[in-house]
Order: C-alpha cells, then structure tokens, then sequence
C-alpha cells in the first residue's frame, strides 16, 4: 500500500498531526529517528486509519506516492536541518518536503531556496494549537511554492481546524511566508496573554477581586466582544483551586513567565522592518521582568512607590474591559501591519483577511474578534492600519475614555501596565499631528550633521551650527 504522506518525527506534535491524517482518511507512513516512537503510536493508536510502519527513512521514502510528501515534526533548528540533508538524496525533483514545526522564518527561505535548485519543494507551514489543535484540527499556515500547495493543501485544509464550513489553512506565500505568519501570531498571542494579565492584576490589586469572583468576571467578559479562547481558559484559570493548600491556583504559582523564542524573533523582525510592535515588545519584556527573581526581591527592599492614596469606582471593573479591548485591538494592528511591512521586504503577496480568517480556530488567539477582522480586510477598501477600518475606529472611540482613566489610575496605584499604556501611546502617537521626532531630527543634526527635511520647503538640510548657524542645502545621509 502507497501512502499519501510520511510524517518522520512523532513526539508529541507529529505523532498528532499523523493521526489527524489517518483519521482523515489518508494513509500515513510513519518514521522516528528511535523506532520506540513510531511502535508506542502504533501500539496505542494503530486502529484509528491506514498507518504503514518504517524503521528508516529510505523506507519512508520507498512507502509514498509520487510525488512524495514528507512532513518533518522535529526538534526547530539543526535536527531540521539533519533531517533535510538526509532526506534530499532519497527524494525525486518534484518531491515535496514540509517542515511543520516552529523553525525561523529565515531558516525557511534558506531551506527553500537550497531544495528548490535541486527541483525539490521546500514547505515551511505554521502550525497553532498545541497537541489538541494538531491532534482535532489546527490553524496551518503553509508557506512555499503555490505549486506546492496545489498537491498539499488539500490534505492540509481536511485537517485544519473549520469555522463556518471554511478551513483554517490557505496558501499564504512563498517560502518562509507561513513561518512568518505563524511567528506573528505567537507574538500576538504573547501581547493578549499580557494584557489579560494586567487586567487581572488591576481587578485584584485595584479593584480587590479574588481570583474566584474574577472567573466570574472572565465568563461574562467571554460572552461579548472579548469572546476568545484565551478569555475563556483565563476564567478557568482563575477559578481553579490548588488542592494541596485550597488556594486559588494563581497564588500558587512562580510569577516568573517562561518563553520559547517567537515572541522574542517577532519582536526582532519588528525592529529591523521599522514595524512599531510596541504592545508586543512589552509582553516580551514583562516576561523577561517577571524572570529577574533576584532583582525583583532586591527592589521590594530599595525603591519606594509613593502609590496615590485612591481607591476605584463602581465602574472599574467595565473600564478594565473596555481598555483591554482597545489594548488587544492594537496589538492586532500592530502584528498585522507588521505583516505588512514583511510583505513588502520579502515580496509576499500576504492577504491579511484569509490570514485573520484562518485564526478564527483551532489557534491560540482564535476570538470573535477576528471576524470582524476579516471583514476589515476582505472590503474593497483595505485599510492601511486596522485601526482604520470603520467599526474598529469606531470601538476604539468608544472605549477611550475608560482607557486613558484605566492607564492614569494603574500609574497613580503603581500598578504596571506595560502593554495597555504602550498600546495607548501607539494610538496617541499614530494620531498625533505633530510628533517630537522634529526635536530628534535637530538633534540629530547638531551633534551628528545627520540633516533634516523642513515642512515648508522640498529638500534636505543641515544647519551650520558651530559656526553662524545658517542653513545649507545637504546631500540626504540621515
Ligand atoms: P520536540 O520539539 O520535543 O522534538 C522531539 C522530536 O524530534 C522527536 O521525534 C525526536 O526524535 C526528534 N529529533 C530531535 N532531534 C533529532 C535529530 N537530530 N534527528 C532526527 N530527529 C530528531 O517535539 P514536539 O512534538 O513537541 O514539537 C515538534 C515541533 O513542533 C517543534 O518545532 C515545536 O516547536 C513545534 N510545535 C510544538 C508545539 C507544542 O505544543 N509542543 C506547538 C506547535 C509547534 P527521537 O524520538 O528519536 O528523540
């Protein structure tokens, strides 16, 4: 029996994906560099579909129709590229070999570009959703050659999670694309776990909810605009009760959030495609805060606070809502606009609604919101930031007011708030009619002769200004 695509690497991702496959309905060959792996998937699971079993990779190879699709779930970063190099000599031009795990966006173009001068596919595809997701359905973001997609989308879109009867899997673009989609994401999703943690710390020092009452809290916010699953496992958390002390779970728990590096890279690209991913940077660093344990302790000591003495109305806690909202509306627009920039850089033809449309399940930031999204995009007239969509400018207006006193409140309680005010910023800087960036620009010239445009006349200048201070008309060298 042929089978219609290999999977070599079954820990816990591929071992899912496999079986998602066979329960599909495609016959699935099987390998792992320990054969334990493939017998303990068998063993366990070998009746849920057609599995043929392999002990090496040339066996792989021989058990699949042409043309060959190997799905590799490896360890991200050199096994990968291991694997690669000894798949590439069993393989036929027109073979197609998909990297399903967390590999950079830039490893993937490499990758491509070295398989395709040998005639191979190269498919660098995002997968979200963690082991239920790869297991029951994911949000898959492939990237690679549209050819490619032609012999493998149809498998992938049977597996993908659906919404509304539509996959969550399309093409997304050429090589490295469907990394990169798949790294911002993993960034938003680190910017909407934030500030769902900086409204949890304002409702619980500001407001004084107990994390029972605040699951409450969570629920009810799930029903409306804020419906996500993010929200929703958040009121789980919190209302989960430690069963060795009673207490609730959260308290608990090391404050000290660990990362695996997405969020980090997103935040990298961000900075060297001129994006302002500023919500998301924070999330980053408020993690990498919470990890100075020794600092953390030596400060409780040495600084003060001098916290205002207020308290919070009754209508804190819709205020907390609604600047969370607008705080989470940001980091979307922050992480699409982004996508943006890298669709110019890399020359993607990135479609921002099929992107926001494949989110809506199966993925970490799945959330209503994302509909709403979608539509933004998909009208005729796209907007050139989110933000700009007219139902978004118009719940961002509506929530304001209680932002701007959520972030002034946080700052007189000493509260940090890295995120709701970073996203804040952004709107007020995005808005802004003139920034202080005209300070910089003198600056700049004064001690580096780095020149400046004027408002008023085409041009570039430099201002004399060790000398009589006149202006001159200056070769462009920012
Ligand atoms: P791991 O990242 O833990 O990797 C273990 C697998 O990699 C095993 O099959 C192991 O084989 C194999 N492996 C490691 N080194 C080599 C090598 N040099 N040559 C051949 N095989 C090697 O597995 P996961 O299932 O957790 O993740 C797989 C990929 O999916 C990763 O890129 C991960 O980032 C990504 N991912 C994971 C998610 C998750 O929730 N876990 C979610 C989304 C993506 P052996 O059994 O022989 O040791």
């Amino acid at each position: 029996m042929s089978a219609q695509i290999g999977v070599t690497g079954l820990a816990v991702m591929g071992a899912n994906l496999a079986r998602n496959l066979a329960r599909n309905g495609f016959t699935v060959a099987l390998h792992n560099r320990s054969v334990s792996r493939t017998d303990e998937l068998l063993a366990k699971h070998g009746t849920e579909g057609d599995f043929v079993r392999t002990e090496s990779l040339q066996e792989l190879v021989d058990s699949l129709e042409k043309p060959r699709r190997v799905l590799i779930m490896v360890k991200a970063g050199a096994p990968v590229d291991s694997v690669v190099d000894q798949l590439v000599p069993l393989l036929e031009e027109g073979d197609i070999v998909i990297d399903a795990g967390n590999s950079h966006y830039e490893d993937t173009r490499r990758r491509e570009a070295a398989l395709a001068q040998k005639g191979l596919h190269f498919v660098g595809i995002g997968v979200s959703g963690g082991e239920e997701g790869a297991l029951n359905g994911p949000s898959i973001m492939p990237g690679g050659s549209e050819e490619s997609y032609r012999a493998l989308g149809p498998l992938l879109e049977k597996i993908s999670a659906h919404v509304d009867g539509k996959p969550c899997c399309a093409w997304i673009g050429t090589d490295g694309a469907g990394h990169f989609v798949k790294m911002v994401h993993n960034g938003i999703e680190y910017a909407d776990m934030q500030v769902i943690g900086e409204a949890y710390d304002l409702l619980r020092s500001g407001a004084g909810l107990e994390p029972a009452e605040q699951a409450k809290v969570f629920s009810e916010w799930n029903k409306g605009e804020l419906a996500s699953f993010l929200i929703e496992i958040t009121a789980e958390v919190l209302g989960h009760v430690d069963e060795r002390t009673g207490k609730p779970f959260v308290d608990v728990v090391v404050d000290a959030a660990g990362q695996k590096g997405t969020g980090r890279w997103t935040v990298i690209s961000g900075l060297e495609l001129g994006s302002p991913v500023s919500g998301i940077a924070e999330s980053v660093f408020a993690r990498a805060l919470s990890s100075k344990a020794a600092q953390r302790v030596e400060a409780q000591e040495l600084l003060s606070g001098q916290e205002a003495d207020i308290s919070v109305g009754e209508d804190f806690v819709e205020d907390v809502r609604q600047a969370l909202y607008a705080s989470k509306l940001v980091s979307y627009a922050q992480g699409l606009d982004m996508l943006t920039g890298a669709a110019d850089e890399y020359g993607w033809d990135l479609k921002l609604d099929e992107i926001a449309s494949l989110w809506r399940g199966g993925c970490i930031i799945r959330a209503e919101l994302l509909k709403e999204i979608t539509k933004a995009y998909a009208a005729e007239q796209k907007p050139s930031n989110l933000l700009f969509a007219p139902a978004f400018t118009e719940a961002i207006a509506q929530a304001l007011p209680a932002w701007r006193r959520v972030v002034a409140t946080a700052v007189q309680l000493g509260i940090p708030v890295p995120v709701f005010s970073a996203s804040l910023a952004y709107y007020d800087g995005l808005r802004r009619k003139r920034l202080p960036a005209a300070l910089t620009q003198g600056l700049r010239d004064l001690f580096g002769a780095h020149t400046y445009q004027r408002v008023d006349t085409e041009g570039t200048f430099h201002t004399l200004w060790g000398e009589d201070q006149s202006e001159i008309a200056a070769v462009d060298s920012h």
